[in-house]
């Protein structure tokens, strides 16, 4: 066998499907010949790499008994002797298997893929309703935190506020640190309507106007405002709280729904 024709069995050789014979005689043309010593080396190195890539995937035993039946009688029309040179029956089953082989790992990988894709979306999908989650959980923290902060005031005064003819059962209560800041919480005030706020307000003399100490940032469940830092009102009487348009205003101008003295 020429160098030529020992080139062609490389890749077979490099599957270890290469035997008896064959496999001899291409082993001792091998240590003399090192185009086709390294063209069995680059097979080798990409079976390796395919290797944990694709999920191995055996051909059905009844597939294998027709492909191999089949290479029988190509091998029976071979003795029939015609131009060119006959492939040997081995290597024709060999490749016949490798193309059914191949036509599996295609649909394996392709199922594997849609399956894989499908799992990345509901993970999207996870993700995101987790970062909501946690972004609403570090919002309460820190609403915690804020509000102990102020409790924990030495100079803290509880306040506490009465309905008023819009909602005459709703309540609230202040804890107000002049030091520190104020916490503010309500029962049954009225949901909040479209384009309004809620915003608390400082009562003073009466010929001093009320001074704005926030807007309420209510929550679904009921209501609370929180603001830190200092906030020193000299002259303070009483806390109210009014219905304002989205964004708060300077001075009071809506239905004034809780009120409380100091
Ligand atoms: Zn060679």
């Amino acid at each position: 066998m020429s160098h030529d024709d020992l080139r062609e069995l490389s890749g077979v050789y490099a599957l270890g499907a290469l035997e008896g014979q064959d496999r001899v005689r291409f082993e001792s043309h091998l240590a003399s010949c090192a185009e086709c010593a390294a063209e069995v080396r680059a097979l080798r190195a990409v079976g390796h790499g395919l290797a944990p890539i694709v999920e191995q995937q055996d051909p059905p035993p009844a597939l294998r008994d027709r492909v191999m039946a089949r290479a029988g009688a190509s091998a029976a029309e071979d003795a029939v002797p015609r131009r060119g040179p006959a492939m040997p029956r081995w290597l024709a089953a060999a490749a016949a298997l490798a193309a059914v082989s191949i036509g599996l790992y295609a649909a394996t990988l392709r199922v594997r893929i849609q399956t894989l894709e499908i799992e990345l979306s509901d993970l999207r999908t996870r993700a995101v309703a987790l970062e909501r989650d946690l972004e609403r959980v570090r919002r309460e923290a820190d609403t915690a935190r804020g509000a102990a902060f102020v409790l924990a005031a030495h100079d803290v005064l509880r306040i506490d506020l009465a309905g008023q003819p819009p909602a005459p059962s709703a309540t609230g209560r202040v804890f107000w640190s002049p030091s520190r800041g104020l916490v503010f919480s309500a029962a049954d005030l009225p949901a909040v309507p479209p384009g309004r706020v809620y915003q608390l307000w400082v009562l003073r003399g009466p010929t001093d106007p009320p001074v704005s100490a926030g807007l309420v940032h209510s929550e679904p469940s009921g209501t609370g405002i929180l603001s830190t830092g200092p906030l020193t009102i000299p002259g303070a009487t009483g806390l109210a709280v009014s219905l304002e348009p989205e964004g708060g205003v300077p001075a009071p101008t809506g239905d004034i729904y809780l009120v409380g003295r100091i």
